[in-house]
């Protein structure tokens, strides 16, 4: 399924099977994640994709001639000598390389990847269910870690990264506080399934102050909300990789130590801690699948908001290729 450009939706082509390069792998995809940053690549608002592009990040596939079943995650390839490589920090790498941005990703039937950058998956895991924890699980867990020991953590946006991060939470014995566009009612119980001890509207106060908050909405008015529900010295993380502008706010919120920071991709590391968790909480993704073809009605499910969980396209039965 290729994007030819911004907002055109994608369309289903016959492309020649991609040929793997040194240290690259071949791939049968048997699933792949569809994650927000498709959505702001899709709708044009990240710079300079390739185009046309193959989108998706959170690929599960088999590689083809052997047995072993990988994973394949956004950070597609680093330099490893820039400055930031150099200092344990890839996911800042002056030259990365993005999987279904930079480089084809998984909506499609075979991908390559750098051996480097594919990731070992837990066993007990379905390529469904693996899939959303490439991305959605990941970020989810690189910007909980950023959040230190809080406590009362609040999750703005309760979708396919939030429903994981908050089973990771409880895990760890914090207290999950969930936020959702005011009128979704469903996505409140939802979160509370998940053992959210509180879930409203974003427009609403919690009952306790917070000690961190991570917004996974790509909404820029969140964050003076997030700052508001805060105890001293908690910090609001924005875990998107796109959010509307930031309205301004009164030095107030951020006074008394409180922190506001990003989060922006992920090491090698970040995926191989969070993937031997996985099996250890266990972690269970709540997932939408959709066929292939239907790559346009899941980006659209998304923007809706219409899917608890994570949407994931179902390429290929999850067996191993020969
Ligand atoms: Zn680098
Ligand atoms: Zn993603």
């Amino acid at each position: 399924m290729v994007l030819d450009r911004p907002r055109a939706p994608l369309t289903p082509v016959e492309l020649p099977e991609p040929a793997a390069g040194p240290g690259e792998l071949l791939v049968r995809v048997h699933a792949c994640g569809v994650c927000r940053t498709d959505l702001h690549v899709f709708d044009g608002e990240l710079p300079n994709p390739k185009l046309p592009l193959v989108l998706g990040h959170q690929i599960v596939g088999t590689v083809v001639g052997e047995s072993r079943r990988i994973g394949i995650p956004w950070l597609g390839w680093t330099d490893r000598e820039c400055r930031y490589c150099r200092s344990g920090r890839e996911n800042l790498c002056d030259h990365a390389r993005f999987t279904g941005y930079d480089v084809d990703g998984g909506y499609a039937e075979y991908t390559v990847v750098d051996e480097r950058y594919s990731l070992t998956l837990p066993e007990g895991y379905s390529a469904l269910e693996a899939a959303p924890l490439l991305c959605a699980g990941l970020i989810g867990y690189r910007s909980l870690r950023l959040t230190g020991d809080a406590e009362r953590l609040g999750l703005y946006g309760f979708g396919a990264s939030a429903h994981i991060v908050a089973q990771v939470a409880r895990h760890e014995g914090r207290r999950v506080f969930a936020f959702t566009r005011p009128d979704d009612e469903e996505g409140q119980a939802f979160a509370r399934q998940l053992g959210a001890v509180w879930a409203s509207g974003s427009d609403e106060l919690p009952p306790e102050e917070l000690d961190a908050a991570i917004i996974f909405a790509p909404v820029g008015e969140l964050v003076p909300l997030a700052l508001r529900a805060l105890a001293k010295g908690g910090s609001v993380v924005c875990a998107g990789i796109h959010m509307t502008d930031i309205p301004t706010f009164p030095y107030e919120l951020l006074w008394e130590e409180r922190v506001l920071r990003s989060v922006a991709n992920l090491t090698r590391r970040d995926g191989e801690e969070f993937l031997a968790l996985a099996p250890q909480v266990p972690l269970r993704a709540v997932v939408e699948a959709f066929p292939l073809e239907g790559a346009n009605e899941a980006l659209e499910s998304m923007r809706s908001g219409r899917i608890h969980g994570s949407a994931v396209l179902e390429v290929a039965p999850d067996e191993p290729t020969s």
